[in-house]
């Protein structure tokens, strides 16, 4: 099982991506959680990432493509996996089609922009373990803790407004197209984001037809 979760930064895709993952036991492959480790493990992959990713900008293609062909050989992907966050342009998709690699389903999260803003501002992530939360819609049990493993939760730099902004701007100019790209092939399924996680949960396992 091969599905790729499409949408705007902020559209919930890592959330519902994680979802998805532990039900049919496949892993979740997010290069943004990808990015985000090597940046804190100080790695030469993470330096080169860091000062796109805080501009709100994408990651250049030849970085993210090499990375993600490694992951998805490891043996853990040989039934499948869930990608978020990627592919973000036409490029990627391309890199993928051509190393032979198909997919079963591509889930598009449908969402306003203004939605996304006001989102955003209350987006907070541990800083262990990357667990997301959201001050209003999904609070953890004690404020500024995480739940899962107790590690503080903090803002990510780039869900600032103007970077929010941004990476608004990038997604409809480079990743927008991707719908095109799969409907083309029969795979887009888009989805319409739903007043809460469990709805929005329900409209894509509906879409997937499972
Ligand atoms: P995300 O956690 O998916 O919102 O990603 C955070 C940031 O990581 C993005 O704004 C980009 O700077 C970078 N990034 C993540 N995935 C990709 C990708 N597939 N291509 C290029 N840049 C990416």
């Amino acid at each position: 099982m091969k599905i790729i979760m499409l949408g705007a930064p902020g559209a919930g895709k890592g959330t519902q991506a994680k979802k998805i993952a532990a039900k049919y036991g496949i892993p979740h492959i997010s290069t943004g959680d990808i990015f985000r480790s090597n940046i804190k493990a100080g790695t030469e992959l993470g330096k080169k990432a860091k000062s796109f990713i805080d501009q709100g900008l994408l990651v250049p293609d030849e970085v993210t493509i090499g990375m993600l062909l490694d992951r998805i050989h490891e043996a853990d992907c040989k039934n499948g996996y869930i990608l978020d966050g990627v592919p973000r342009t036409i490029a990627q998709a391309a890199a993928l089609e051509k190393a032979g690699i198909t997919f079963d389903d591509v889930i598009s999260i449908e969402i306003s922009d203004e939605t996304i803003m006001e989102r955003m501002s209350g987006r907070r992530v541990c800083e262990s373990c990357g667990a997301s939360y959201h001050m209003v819609a999904v609070p953890p049990k004690q404020e500024g803790v995480c739940d899962k493993c107790g590690g503080k939760l903090v803002q990510r730099k780039d869900d600032a407004p103007e970077t929010v902004k941004a990476r608004l701007e990038v997604y409809h100019k480079e990743t927008e197209p991707l719908k095109d790209f799969y409907a083309q092939r029969g795979l887009l399924k888009p989805v319409e984001n739903q007043p809460s996680v469990e709805e929005t949960s329900r409209a894509i396992l509906h879409a997937l037809g499972r």
